[in-house]
């Protein structure tokens, strides 16, 4: 049985309010997390619980411990698992948490609602035949990058702890077990709604986007056709979103249908990786045989989850069918169009340009060409840019890189702004530090030997992304060739 909190810990400034127990049944399960054998507070993110209004630093280790564990729940806490099904690698399951619980919804004192899931939490009707259970290496690579999206303004779920549980797992080999706390607007998922549909059960798709529209779109509750409205807004924040990775040169790796957030934040870090070099065909997940979600791949697999939820709103977009389809079809294809506005947006800021010419395609194609020939590191050469001169290295003397850059600097004088205006909008939209994968999958094999020093150092630099600072000089290097990481894993 898992006790509830004391007086002490209870007063952190928890404020559930858990509407997701109030939706039919058929959604989730009640029940506890399996309780571990010795918990351990690995991290705790005090800011981010700063940003809850919760008051973590009043804790001490053991209650972190225990607490973040599941082992001991706020009072108020109602632990259960979400049903949802998935398409993975365009293959339908029925799915559902199956090592994860979501212990309530915490209001913060603005007034914004908040999932909070431990990830890891031991085995639940859904775990299918796996154990329930997750490992300290891939909780923390989940905390890590998902703390680095936050911090270059790209929607995410949030990591708010890590404990480990004292308790080894079998993978390939014996691993630490850990859990992860995971802050989300919302866990819902398209596969949410392909649950609801594999039932079979248009009532219940209908009282989920209901509920969904009123937590994540309220704006839209009051459409002509609510359920069309709904699916536009979506299919607007995915196109924001992945154009925002394809920026930032973010591979998230295992986009099937039930890692994708109707809130729009990016979910489950699983084999995700950041590219060093840039190559638009790069895969990192070791599962991903055919490359189904590789970087450049990423906005078309967008539109096609899309569609699988669409087919789930098509009995509430319209009676008739053919109506429904109709709609949904043409809601489905603005995808491209919105996601090709929000990249070119976020390419010419990273550019420096601050007005529209038809030719900027063009340039900004040139530029990925060479970088895709030359293997170039993507993040670093948007930063080398941002000098008046042609950049130091080496690499960017060719005829080819020089005939770009005399382009590029002749595009700027027409803009009729000062240069310095281009070189500072570069500055705040080209990070300096990425998780860079070598730097990420060191820090875990020394986390997985007890040493954090390399994790904390890695997190403090990963979370100021813009930060220029010499201390953080170390983590803007591309790999040696040696020190490639060519294939990231589940961990699952
Ligand atoms: P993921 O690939 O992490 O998105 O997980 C896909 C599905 O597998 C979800 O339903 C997870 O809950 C489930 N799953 C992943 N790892 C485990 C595990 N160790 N035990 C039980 N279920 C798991
Ligand atoms: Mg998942």
């Amino acid at each position: 049985m898992n006790a509830k909190l004391n007086a002490a810990t209870s007063d952190l400034g928890w404020h559930f309010d858990n509407s997701y127990t109030r939706l039919p049944d058929f959604l989730f399960v009640t029940l506890n997390p399996v309780p571990v054998r010795a918990p351990q507070l690995i991290v705790l993110n005090h800011k981010l619980a700063g940003l809850l209004g919760l008051e973590t630093k009043k804790l001490s280790k053991t209650e972190a411990a225990m607490l973040f564990s599941g082992s001991k729940l706020p009072d108020a806490a109602q632990p259960i698992a979400q049903a949802y099904a998935g398409h993975q690698f365009g293959h339908f399951t029925m799915l559902g948490d199956g090592r994860a619980l979501l212990i309530g919804e915490h209001i913060t004192p603005a007034g914004k609602r908040f999932d909070v899931q431990l990830k890891g939490s031991g085995q639940t009707k859904f775990s299918r035949r796996g154990d329930g259970r997750a490992a300290l290496g891939p909780m923390l690579r989940e905390y890590i990058i998902s703390e680095a999206m936050s911090a270059l303004g790209i929607p995410t779920t949030r990591s708010l702890a890590v404990v480990t549980t004292g308790e080894a797992i079998m993978r390939e080999t014996l691993l630490p077990g850990a859990i992860l706390t995971r802050v989300a607007a919302s866990h819902i998922r398209v596969g949410t709604f392909e649950y609801a549909a594999g039932l079979g059960n248009t009532e219940g798709i209908k009282t989920l986007a209901d509920y969904t529209i009123s937590r994540h779109y309220p704006d839209l509750f009051d459409s002509d056709n609510r359920y069309l409205a709904f699916l536009q807004g979506v299919i607007e924040r995915q196109a924001s979103l992945i154009a925002k990775w394809m920026l930032v040169g973010f591979i998230h790796g295992v986009m099937n249908t039930d890692n994708m957030a109707i809130s729009g934040e990016t979910i489950d870090y699983g084999p995700c990786a950041f590219m060093d070099a840039y190559d638009n065909n790069t895969v990192f997940s070791s599962i991903d045989y055919h490359g189904r979600y590789r970087f450049r791949n990423q906005p078309h697999i967008a539109q096609w989850n899309l569609a699988r939820l669409a087919e789930t709103l098509l009995p509430l977009i319209d009676a008739k069918s053919d109506k429904a389809i109709g709609l949904a079809e043409q809601a489905i294809n603005t995808f491209p169009e919105l996601f090709q506005k929000h990249w070119l947006t976020g390419m010419r800021r990273k550019l420096g340009l601050f007005t529209e010419e038809a030719a900027d395609v063009q340039l900004i194609e040139d530029l990925l060409a060479w970088m895709q020939k030359h293997r170039a590191d993507y993040t670093n050469s948007f930063r080398a840019l941002i000098s008046p001169t042609l950049p130091a290295d080496e690499l960017f003397h060719g005829a080819e890189f020089v005939a770009w850059f005399t382009n590029w600097k002749a595009r700027l004088v027409r803009q009729s702004g000062l240069e310095e205006s281009s070189l500072s909008i570069m500055q705040a939209n080209n990070p300096v530090i990425i998780p860079r994968n070598h730097r990420v999958e060191a820090a875990l094999a020394a986390a997985t030997h007890n040493d954090y020093s390399l994790f904390h150092q890695l997190l403090a630099a990963v979370t100021n992304p813009f930060d220029n600072a010499p201390k953080y000089h170390q983590f803007t290097t591309p790999p040696l060739p040696s020190e490639c990481v060519h294939q990231t894993f589940c961990g699952t």
